[in-house]
């Protein structure tokens, strides 16, 4: 097996190496003190094609591989390891992508457009009073009623709340519900 990058993904990986050089990492004392905002960030992220980096051209994404991803994430670690997993590699690609894999077509081209544009955010709500890590004992329940999901429960520990109430576009969160006993259905 050949583990070797192609050239563009080591082409792509020094573009992002550069560009966390020049814009993350002059910054990465004042964003870890919440001197610097993301809301700074984000469009830059999203001039660069890293924002959405593996959603559809559809939608205005870079059509990257999930190994395109990984890339980023560990070049953006280099400037700002805090920055680069939670807020690069999982608000920015693995939420969106779940919204490209399971919305509806109308929710994909009314938020997906506006994140690749750095106009939107999208996050995860599953963490519970009770505990995060274990995914399977959520408590929060949806029930079909006259065709709409009726969402009971409670959610805490959600990132991006204030940032998705400042983006132009707002934002939206991915959440896991229980629709029976043993099933998990996820809400978007
Ligand atoms: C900066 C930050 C941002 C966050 N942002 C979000 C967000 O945007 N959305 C969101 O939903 N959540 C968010 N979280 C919550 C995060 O996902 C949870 O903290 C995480 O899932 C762990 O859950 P917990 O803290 O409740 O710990 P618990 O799940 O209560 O676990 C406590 C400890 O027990 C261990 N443990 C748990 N279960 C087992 C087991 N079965 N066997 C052995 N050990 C076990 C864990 O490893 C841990 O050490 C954020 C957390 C932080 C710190």
């Amino acid at each position: 097996m050949d583990f070797d990058l192609s050239r563009e993904e080591v082409l792509f990986r020094d573009s992002v190496r550069e560009f966390g050089e020049r814009y993350i990492k002059p910054h990465w004392v004042d964003l870890d003190e919440g001197k610097y905002s993301l809301l700074e960030l984000i469009p830059r992220l999203a001039e660069h094609g890293l924002v959405g980096l593996t959603l559809s051209s559809k939608y205005g994404g870079s059509e990257g591989s999930l190994l395109m991803a990984a890339i980023a994430a560990e070049e953006l670690a280099y400037a700002d390891p805090s920055l680069a997993v939670p807020v690069y590699f999982l608000l920015e690609t693995a939420w969106p992508f779940i919204v490209q894999r399971y919305a509806k077509d109308s929710v994909k081209e009314e938020v997906l457009t506006r994140l690749t544009k750095g106009e939107a955010w999208i996050g995860i709500a599953s963490t519970e009073p009770q505990g995060g890590s274990d995914v399977a004992g959520e408590r929060t329940e949806a029930k079909l009623v006259n065709g709409r999901w009726l969402i009971t429960g409670e959610k805490n520990m959600v990132t991006g709340v204030s940032i998705a109430l400042r983006l132009p576009y707002g934002g939206g969160f991915v959440t896991i519900t229980r629709t029976g006993p043993l099933r998990l259905s996820i809400g978007l």
